[in-house]
């Protein structure tokens, strides 16, 4: 039987984790994206809406009864004790669907790496659960110019999201691997096709899972 590897992908906003997470996907990885599974559980009838409306109030539905995300995410960027309510109703959920996603895939088994791509893997302990970890690496001049371009926010926005993230200095002690994403779109296709060839070589995965035991980081869960 495949031995299926399961790696998470992580890095800073507009790392370039749905950009990784496309080219892995390209050359044959099923590839889990945690932000759009986010989506989803807050969707009308989503296994996080009613939960999230209960606490934070019927003000923060648009015209269609959806929950208007910008108008969450502007209560929760300021306030810490929200942020933390709404990290605690989600995120319960987006591991279940996720683990809902990777047990549906398993019992097909066609592919033999499963990759899932979040932003807060490192910050929140829930690497422990992956085989290892793949960090993006983007210089920070790099990674303002890209977060401004895509966004379209103002700098001093930009800078502070930019700013209250963890760095890629502390997340590299996490790190299995390291995709550097500074380059051009082609560097990091060398980049992405030379981790997927080194994970495919070595049973690296199942070797390193003790060294990322989560008792040993006093990373918080
Ligand atoms: P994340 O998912 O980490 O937030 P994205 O994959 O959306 O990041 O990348 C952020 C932005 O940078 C996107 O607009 C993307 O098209 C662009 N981008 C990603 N990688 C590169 C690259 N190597 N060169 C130029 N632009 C890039």
């Amino acid at each position: 039987m495949k031995k299926i590897r399961y790696l998470g992908l992580t890095g800073g906003i507009a790392s370039g984790k749905s950009t990784v997470g496309r080219l892995f996907e390209k050359l044959g990885a099923f590839v889990i994206d945690a932000d759009e599974i986010s989506r989803s559980v807050m969707k009308k009838g989503g296994a996080a809406y009613s939960d999230i409306i209960g606490h934070f109030g019927e003000s923060i539905l648009d015209k269609n009864g959806e929950i208007d995300r910008k108008k969450l995410k502007e209560i929760v960027f300021n306030n810490p004790d929200e942020k933390k309510k709404l990290e605690e109703i989600t995120h319960p959920k987006i591991l279940q669907y996720e683990k809902q996603l990777v047990s549906e895939f398993k019992s097909k088994n066609d592919k033999d790496l499963i990759i899932t791509q979040a932003a807060l893997i490192i910050e929140k302990g829930t690497y422990a659960r992956f085989d290892g970890v793949i960090l993006i690496y983007l210089d920070e001049k790099n990674q303002l110019e890209r977060l401004l371009k895509r966004d379209g926010i103002d700098e001093a926005l930009a800078k502070k999201i930019i700013d209250s993230q963890m760095s890629f200095d502390e997340k590299l002690k996490y790190a299995t691997f390291v995709i550097d994403n500074s380059g051009t779109i082609e560097n990091t296709e060398r980049e992405v096709r030379r981790v997927f060839e080194l994970i495919n070589k070595i049973n690296y995965c199942a070797k390193h899972q003790k060294a990322y035991d989560i008792n040993s980081t006093g990373v918080q869960k």
